[in-house]
């Protein structure tokens, strides 16, 4: 039935198309909303968390099957790749992510999200409050419209559904698992965020790094116990632990070069049982963001020389001197290729108005996109915003950010923007790049 109805809109689609203009894309986009704002809505009322995306990939992988994608299931977690030849020309990747979150969903919309999940042992809602399900329909969308147009572009479109992106670890595991080798490098990479501070029918473009290499690190602070009343027979950890969390201020404000940026926050102090007990142990947890590697380098460097320094200071004999592990797997900065954001802006600018097309600030959030432009291969990247808030939204004080219980993008407008901007810049970099 839904090939029929698939077959139907092609063929309606192509009697309305004579050249890839807007509006002809329009008129495509339009003649497809009903189906993708059902899509949509179905999306949103059933998300499933990182790593259980299990209904999620099989429905996205039946629905590009019925448009002639060749699909291969299960890469990489629950990962799919749709693999659509249309003739000689580039590969471009386009990815979207498809996990939801464990909260419990606030909005009162009409298609607000029934399901729900164990997590950490509790039975909580699931949530699309980072938009993944936008992302997913924006990203179906898109392929419809290409097949539709498939005589007005020549190449390989190679359409990424990524597991596990609120944890770091989808697109690892699609990249560790030989995307590339197996389905060939592309010549292009681009995906795209929802915004909850863009209003709908806009988009925005950062050069260069536009998103953070983003770690955690824990220091775990040793020191000797004793009774809180006898504070000469220790070396209190809980001192030192505090003269560190100090001398970290000091990395950003006195090391870092004031052009570059990153952030250095402990968000967590864990030591000690009673106020009249000096512990023997204090952890830190940190969380660190960077975007260039040489500062990410120098964040650690000094991070370690403190905690030795400060204990050292302090009485720490050598081998109770802190342990400061950094961990070895970690989502890198996001760097958006200037050339690519170049031909995408213009493209964008033919679709929705140059008004609509804005320059956006980098943000220190992570994104593992970020890790297709991140092999050794380097391809060319581009991950841009897309605008979902409503104006009115933008005008009140209270504008409820992503994975908030409240965000929700506007669908209709948002998804024709999207579809609008990928088609054109698809077509772009297919014929003219
Ligand atoms: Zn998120
Ligand atoms: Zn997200």
């Amino acid at each position: 039935m839904r090939i029929f109805t698939y077959s139907l809109f092609v063929v309606f689609s192509l009697l309305c198309i004579s050249a890839s203009h807007p509006p002809a894309i329009y008129t495509l986009i339009n003649a497809d909303m009903p189906y993708l704002l059902d899509f949509y809505k179905t999306r949103h009322q059933q998300p499933e968390i990182s790593l259980q995306e299990k209904e999620t990939s099989a429905t996205l992988a039946k629905e590009l099957e019925q448009i002639g994608f060749s699909v291969t299931r299960n890469f990489g977690g629950y990962g799919i790749v749709g693999i659509y030849k249309n003739g000689q020309g580039p590969t471009i990747l386009y990815r979207t992510d498809m996990d939801g979150l464990p909260i419990n969903e606030k909005t009162q919309l009409p298609y607000q999200s029934k399901q729900t999940t164990t997590y950490n042992g509790q039975e909580i809602g699931t949530m699309h409050a980072c938009g993944h399900d936008m992302h997913m329909t924006s990203w179906l969308g898109t392929a419809r419209a290409m097949v539709a147009m498939k005589n007005q572009w020549k190449g390989t479109l190679m359409l990424i559904g990524q597991p596990a992106e609120e944890i770091g670890a989808g697109a690892r595991l699609m990249l560790e698992a030989g995307l590339y080798q197996k389905f060939g490098v592309p010549d292009y990479g681009i995906g795209l965020h929802c915004s909850p501070t863009l209003e709908t029918g806009k988009v925005g473009f950062g050069k260069g790094y536009t998103m953070a290499n983003t770690e955690m690190a824990d220091i775990v602070v040793h020191g000797v116990g004793a009774h809180g009343a006898s504070p000469h027979m220790s070396i209190d950890p809980v001192v030192i632990a505090s003269m560190i969390v100090m001398d970290l201020q000091t990395i950003v404000s006195r090391n870092l070069k004031p052009t570059e940026s990153a952030v250095v926050t402990v968000g967590a102090i864990e030591g000690g049982i009673k106020g009249n007990i000096i512990p023997d142990k204090v952890t830190l947890k940190l969380t660190i963001r960077t975007y260039k590697e040489e500062v990410r380098q120098m964040v650690h460097k000094r991070i370690e020389e403190i905690c030795k320094g400060v204990a050292i200071a302090a009485g720490i004999p050598d081998n109770l001197l802190p342990e400061v592990n950094f961990p070895k797997k970690f989502t890198p900065a996001n760097y958006n290729n200037e050339d690519l954001v170049d031909a995408m802006t213009k493209a964008a600018a033919k679709a929705i108005g140059k008004e609509n097309v804005v320059v956006t600030e980098p943000l220190m959030l992570g994104e593992d996109f970020a890790m297709y432009g991140h092999t050794k291969e380097k391809i060319p990247t581009v991950l841009y915003w897309l605008g979902t808030a409503p104006k009115a939204r933008l005008e009140s004080d209270n504008i409820p950010g992503l994975h908030s219980p409240y965000y929700y993008p506007v669908p209709e407008n948002t998804l024709k923007t999207a579809i609008a901007v990928n088609t054109n810049a698809l077509l772009e970099l297919f014929n003219n790049k």
